[in-house]
């Protein structure tokens, strides 16, 4: 009998789930509405009617699923299944890996969202042809994930590779961590468009001001395509942007020397206007330079299923 595997990708407003086999192919997917004001009882009640929903339409049964993984935000403890600490949704403490693993039999295996979507894509997307990779998201915040000979890193009681909270710049932009300069604080998409914003005042002519006539139009997207069609001060954003972010990566290269550097998150819809520049900052600079080891830097290739393949992958 094929043995199958559910993924569970559990998100402040969605939890998205899936049941894949042991290819990384998805047989069927939902998206239920979290309801993160709830006891989480109530949640873990959901997801486990979401499952049993998921195994019907694929026509398979429970008997023939090894196990569920999950990915949430926030700190995990992945020995026990607990989120100690998740912001998104306000967790505190909450054995969620347990109570779904009473509710529908089947082991539960539990760790941090970013860490779910770096071991989807070492397995199934732009890492697949690689043992050692490093998942870097750009977004809101910059998370990471480890994967080393295939397997996940996580650090003691998983609270390791928050590559996102390492100082590139000391006494720079303050963090949500609380610490000054951090990597996250330079290559966020949060911080691309406060660095936007920063510029369209200094420069009332800039084409960035076609792209996003207010303030609150300002997207990670707009000095993109300012810069696109000929803008300076647009450039001068993007160059600070990707060097930032360059030496934040080549700081993590020269610790873990993976064989390639995964790039996830929106920032990436800018595929070679971000890639090229990148790739020659991280080749002239990595120690030792790139005869020897090089590393590849792409862009994620599985979208919103890496963090749900990942989470299935746990149990494989
Ligand atoms: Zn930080």
């Amino acid at each position: 009998m094929e043995q199958y595997y559910i993924g569970v990708d559990i998100g402040g407003t969605f939890i998205k789930a899936g049941v894949c086999n042991g290819q990384g192919k998805i047989l069927a997917k939902s998206a239920i509405p979290t309801g993160k004001e709830r006891p989480y009882r109530a949640i873990a009640e959901d997801m486990a009617k979401q499952i049993y929903a998921l195994c019907e339409e694929a026509k398979i049964s429970l008997s023939s699923v090894v196990g569920v993984g999950a990915g949430s935000p926030g700190n995990i403890d992945s020995a026990t299944g607990t989120v100690i600490y998740s912001p998104n949704i306000r967790w505190d403490n909450v054995p969620i890996g347990a109570c779904l693993s009473e509710l529908i039999g089947k082991p539960v295996r539990l760790t941090n969202d970013a860490n779910a979507a770096a071991l989807g894509e070492a397995r199934f997307g732009a890492g697949k042809k690689y043992s050692d990779s490093l998942f870097i998201t750009l977004g809101t915040g910059v998370g990471g994930g480890i994967v080393i000979g295939g397997k996940l890193f996580e650090g003691f009681r998983s609270a390791g590779a928050e590559v996102g909270h390492t100082v590139i710049h000391v006494g720079g932009e303050p963090c949500a961590c609380g610490r000054s300069g951090c990597f996250e604080a330079y290559a966020s998409a949060t911080a691309l468009i406060r660095e936007t914003k920063k510029a369209m005042e200094r420069a009332p002519q800039s084409l960035m001001w076609k792209y996003a006539p207010t303030s609150d139009e300002v997207t990670g997207k707009t000095a993109f395509d300012a810069a696109q069609a000929g803008d300076l001060a647009a450039q001068a954003v993007i160059d600070s942007y990707i060097l930032h972010l360059g030496e934040g990566i080549v700081n993590l290269i020269n610790i873990l020397r993976p064989e390639v550097v995964i790039l996830g998150g929106g920032v990436c819809a800018q595929g070679d206007a971000l890639l090229v520049p990148l790739r020659k900052h991280v080749e002239k600079y990595s120690y030792g330079g790139m005869q020897h080891a090089p590393v590849l830097v792409e862009i994620a290739s599985l979208g919103n299923d890496a963090g749900l393949l990942g989470a299935a992958a746990l149990l494989m």
